[in-house]
């Protein structure tokens, strides 16, 4: 029999495909796995719609399998299968996707469960394999045809046997080269990683006979293999699930099951949004820091499921770098993605899902804050410095939504104090929220700074990191109030004290020119302080930059 040649520039297109449309030539099992979810989905969609044909769940697999001596892998499905014509379509026409078509013929408008819709994904076969099979019998037929293609040069079908309706596709798998090795798409380990990597959520059950070591029965020492038929995926996601159904638990363990953390998690949050654009997410903010996270190489992102399908491991446009800490998934129905299914072509749905999330977090933390304190608090010693950079960052653009969720030592309460707290205590009088940077809070504290701002009875926020300052001077003021350092050169607290040190500048004027002669360069004026109540004299900032800002600006590298 003659070979057909594959349609529309297919040649030319399928070498293409095969060497530069993925990234990852594993991602081929996803593809060929996503077909025969989507054939069965076709079929239980036909079931729906005809009286005479029941959907019985049990009748409806996925089966994987390797075979070492042969070199093949096999992939079955008891989906809607292919007639003749179908095959020359679908398979014979790059680019050219039945799924798709099934959609619009059907009217299915939230068929969203399919996934098909490029007509590509079934080539990503060719990357593995030289030579692919496909024997399908469709449903209410009683033909079944062989499909074969070694690849750009075209493919051939014939009548064939087949007693059961659905598809068997067979892959000869490549030999390995010098640099490429393609056993491994043999071996029933990596076989099973790649399908609960990328297929773990597909609703129907993915099978493999998998080889395991039992004791022999009637020895405790003689071991023997045991083959044994086993599903691989867990096939209902976790965020499909109701709320109600899952405790602390579930979403604990789910955590450990991804590796998102070594850690337990502090919180997670289930979203699932039904607007705009449709997505469920698990959200988690983990109790620990990643030892890298102030580092380079920490990688913040979600994964990404488009239906249930893995799209991306870690896509870094869901979450703003103020909360590059959390962890989690996001999965939509709703993308448009590109061919290869790695990228997405309008970035306008995951902002709307990013905006989402970025909110969801906020109050989540909030919540936190207000509700579970010493929570918080951890939550706040591992990643608070995120949010004061999250603040300095992008001058100041997210100023707002961190605001409420920043903390700082009190010089009154002894421990840290959100900002709403201290402007909600500040005396009638009191204008400004004072703040005092140092080292620790013991140096803070015996800052001659200090004296006069705390023995007016008003509270301190003690800053000790280098961020600190940078944050606040970005936010300039909360709920109205400015920030002042205790050691700026007038902190404005008593008008009358002002008018007398003025004087005592005038009177003195001889004695602190001569001092300000004898420490030229080191000081830039020598005046009388209303500050100061038992320490002698004290270094005072003039203008815009403290000392400590002055002192880690000099430090950064030009
Ligand atoms: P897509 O899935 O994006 O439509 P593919 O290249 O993966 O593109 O598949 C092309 C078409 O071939 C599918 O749309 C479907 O009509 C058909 N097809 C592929 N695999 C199967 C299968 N296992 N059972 C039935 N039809 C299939
Ligand atoms: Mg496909």
């Amino acid at each position: 029999m003659g070979k057909t040649e594959f349609k529309a520039e297919s040649k030319r297109l399928l070498d293409l495909m095969i060497n530069s449309i993925y990234s990852q030539k594993e991602v081929f099992l996803r593809e060929l796995i996503s077909n025969a979810s989507d054939a069965i989905d076709k079929i239980y969609y036909k079931t729906l719609t005809d009286d005479n044909l029941s959907f019985n769940q049990e009748d409806y697999y996925i089966k994987v399998d390797p075979n070492k001596d042969k070199r093949t892998l096999t992939i079955t499905d008891t989906g809607i299968g292919m007639t003749k014509e179908e095959l020359e379509k679908n398979l014979g026409t790059i680019a050219k996707s039945g799924s798709l078509s099934f959609k619009s013929e059907n009217e299915i408008k939230d068929g969203h469960d399919i996934i098909g819709q490029f007509g590509v994904g079934f080539y990503a076969a060719f990357m593995v394999a030289d030579n692919v099979t496909v024997i399908s019998k469709t449903l209410g037929s009683d033909e079944a045809y062989k499909w074969e293609s070694q690849g750009s040069d075209g493919y051939t079908i014939e009548p064939t046997d087949k007693s059961t309706v659905g598809t068997e596709i067979i892959l000869t798998i490549k030999e390995n080269t010098e640099d490429e090795s393609y056993d491994e798409f043999l071996d029933e380990n990596r076989l099973q990683n790649i399908i609960k990597k990328y297929s773990d959520f597909i609703r129907y059950p993915i099978k493999m006979d998998v080889t395991e070591q039992q004791l022999k029965e009637g020895s405790d020492e003689e071991y023997e293999d045991v083959i044994e038929e086993q599903t691989i995926n867990s096939m209902v996601p976790i965020w499909r699930k109701n709320k109600s159904e899952l405790t602390d638990e579930d979403y604990e363990s789910f955590y450990q099951e991804k590796r998102y953390g070594f850690d337990k998690p502090l919180k997670h949050i289930h979203l699932s949004v039904d607007g705009t654009i449709r997505y469920n997410a698990i959200l988690y903010i983990p109790e620990n820091r990643p030892f890298d996270y102030y580092s380079q190489d920490y990688e913040k992102g979600l994964e990404l499921y488009s239906n249930g399908v893995l799209i991306m491991d870690k896509c870094a446009d869901l979450v703003p770098d103020h909360f590059s800490f959390v962890k989690g998934l996001v999965d939509s129905e709703d993308l448009s993605l590109n061919i290869s299914r790695e990228m997405l072509q309008h970035d306008r749905q995951l902002k709307l899902i990013a905006k989402n999330i970025n909110k969801k977090i906020k109050s989540q933390l909030l919540s936190l804050q207000r509700e579970e304190r010493e929570q918080y608090e951890k939550f706040y010693d591992a990643f608070g410095r995120q949010l004061k950079f999250g603040v300095y960052n992008e001058f100041g653009a997210n100023k707002d939504v961190l605001k409420d969720l920043l903390m700082f030592y009190s010089s009154k309460e002894k421990k840290l104090v959100t900002l709403e707290e201290y402007v909600s205590r500040m005396p009638e009088d009191q204008k400004y929220i004072y703040y005092a940077t140092g080292e620790s809070y013991e140096k803070i504290e015996k800052l001659p700074q200090t004296e006069l701002v705390a023995d007016k009875g008003y509270e301190i926020l003690y800053f000790t990191e280098e961020i600190d300052e940078f944050a606040i001077r970005m936010l300039t003021s909360y709920q109205e109030k400015e920030f002042k350092s205790v050691s700026s050169g007038d902190l404005e607290i008593d008008a009358e004290d002002k008018k007398e040190a003025e004087k005592k500048d005038e009177e003195n004027k001889e004695l602190f020119d001569y001092m300000k002669e004898v420490l030229s360069g080191k000081v830039k004026d020598v005046k009388v302080s209303t500050r100061l109540k038992t320490h002698p004299v004290c270094l005072s900032a003039d203008g815009e930059i403290s000392i400590e800002m002055e002192k880690v600006i000099n430090a950064m590298p030009d």
